[in-house]
């Protein structure tokens, strides 16, 4: 068994108080495979917060190349250790190593934001005022699983790129990952107190992080429901809150589209990560006289995906998480079929070929009434719902009726026609035709999906302050400048 005893807290190794520790079951064995340390008591998370604090006064006036030249020692000893990462990633989390962009893809957000200070705008004028944007101060970061390097990178590199410090709590389902994490930033030289790393449960660290006066701001990404504990906590000291949070997302399938195409990308949108992705287009909105045809496709493609061992090259998809995200997904199949849904592929229960692991079926619902709780509620698993609708009015009225806004995807043929139809969607991120999305640009939620973006310029901001200083007009090209 691998022992992952220790906290990192002001540049050194420590247990938790109490010295608490739990066993890390192998979602595909099964098995515990490795202990690590949960961070029992708020006492630890004050630590953290402390040497954040004492970290925050010389971290913040470091000059921005120092900075880049920070993150380019981080992004060489991140890029030592991606082969290991991706193996810890389907150990801990399920990951196939054939994700490959889940071990790879945080070294071009790191690389995004080292290039972005270089011409980062800190201080610029209105008038005869000068406006300066400072780092912001303790950041506390809280992570979830599904992600489990990429999230935490984005957010502590750019926490850095501002002249932050921060305290990170990844999700007690992915802590080996952030324990890597917190030796790589070791192993740069980050300054002691500028990094702390606590694991433990989100109900006693994360929330005990919330609601540290000596933290200033909160970058979370999770679930809506604990979102909202987030803000709660965090409003009684006025902390700046950043929330990227659940999603519903719906893939909208206009009549002009080449309905095959927009079905065999869904599916592998959707499906990625075994379904845990929060921008998945877990909605798939198809016109009505066209539920027979669009279910052909999707059920050959669904057959496509290889379940296994995450470590087997050939594995396209893992297990899911763990046994409660295991089940969670299998009742929301039960309910599907329950309320009335067809079940086009997949199902209930474990697919007969894997005798162990936390496998869902690869599965299709179609002709999902907008009402129906599969319809309604993040899945986070491999579940389709296929909805029809009969005017496009109509499936732009279905696509927004949900509480949440993270993502939109328009298939069609008419650009025209549908950027028109594009533009009425109330959510953060759309995607026409498929079309890729990019590190540099902002990414969050409209309602219930989050408060904030992450990701370029925007997402450095939510790290900075705004000073607006009056009255040095006139000497404002002899003083220093900000860094
Ligand atoms: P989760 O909300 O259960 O946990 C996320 C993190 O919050 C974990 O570190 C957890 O320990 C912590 N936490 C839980 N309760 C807390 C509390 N009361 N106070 C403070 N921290 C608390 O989510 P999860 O199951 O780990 O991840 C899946 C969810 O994350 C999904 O809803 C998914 O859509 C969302 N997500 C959103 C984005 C995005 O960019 N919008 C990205 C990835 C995941």
């Amino acid at each position: 068994m691998h022992q992952h005893a220790n906290l990192y807290i002001d540049g050194r190794w420590r247990p938790p108080e109490g010295g608490a520790q739990k066993d890390v079951v192998d979602p595909y064995t099964q098995m515990p495979f490795a202990r690590v340390a949960m961070g029992g008591s708020a006492a630890d998370v004050d630590d953290a917060v402390m040497a954040a604090r004492r970290a925050f006064g010389p971290f913040s006036t470091t000059s921005v190349s120092d900075r880049m030249a920070l993150i380019d020692r981080i992004i060489a000893a991140y890029e030592e250790r991606v082969d290991e990462i991706a193996a810890i990633m389907a150990q801990e989390v399920g990951i196939p190593v054939s994700a490959r962009a889940q071990a790879t893809g945080p070294i071009g957000h790191m690389k995004v934001a080292r290039d972005l200070l270089a011409s980062y705008a800190f201080e610029s004028h209105i008038d005869d005022t000068i406006i300066r944007r400072e780092p912001i101060g303790v950041c506390a970061l809280i992570t979830p699983w599904n992600w489990p390097i990429q999230t935490p990178v984005i957010k502590a590199i750019y926490a850095i790129a501002a002249g932050c410090t921060m305290v990170l709590k990844p999700s007690d389902a992915s802590s080996i990952c952030g324990v890597i994490l917190a030796e790589i930033f070791a192993k740069a030289g980050t300054p002691d107190g500028v990094f702390n790393l606590v694991i433990g449960r989100g109900s006693v660290v994360g929330a005990a992080m919330s609601s540290h006066p000596e933290v200033d701001m909160i970058s979370f990404t999770g679930s809506t429901s604990a979102g909202a504990k987030v803000g709660e906590a965090a409003a009684q000291s006025i902390k700046r809150v950043s929330l990227e949070l659940g999603g519903k997302s719906a893939n909208i399938v206009l009549q002009d589209a080449d309905l095959e195409k927009a079905a065999r990308w869904n599916i592998h949108r959707c499906f990625f990560n075994a379904g845990q992705s929060c921008h998945a287009p877990s909605r798939m909105l198809v016109h009505k006289d066209r539920m027979a045809e669009v279910s052909a496709y999707l059920t050959d493609e669904a057959a496509r995906y290889r379940l296994g061992d995450p470590r087997d090259p050939g594995t396209t998809m893992g297990p899911v998480v763990n046994l409660a995200q295991h089940d969670s997904i299998q009742r929301y199949i039960e309910t599907g079929i329950a309320e009335g849904a067809t079940l086009a592929c997949g199902g209930a229960g474990r697919p007969d070929d894997q005798p162990t692991g936390y496998f869902v079926k690869p599965t299709v619902f179609t002709d999902v009434a907008p009402g129906m709780t599969i319809s309604r509620e993040e899945i986070f698993g491999p579940v389709l719902a296929v909805v029809p609708y009969g005017s496009e009015a109509e499936a732009l009225e279905i696509a927004n009726d949900s509480p949440y806004g993270l993502g939109g995807y328009v298939f069609g043929s008419d650009r025209t026609r549908a950027y028109a139809f594009a533009s009425g969607l109330r959510a953060g991120r759309i995607c026409f035709n498929g079309a890729a999305t990019n590190s540099v640009t902002p990414m969050g939620g409209y309602k219930q999906s989050g408060i904030g973006r992450s990701m370029g310029s925007v997402g450095l901001e939510e790290y900075l302050e705004i000073k607006s200083v009056y009255g040095f007009d006139e000497e404002a090209a002899t003083l220093p400048a900000f860094s």
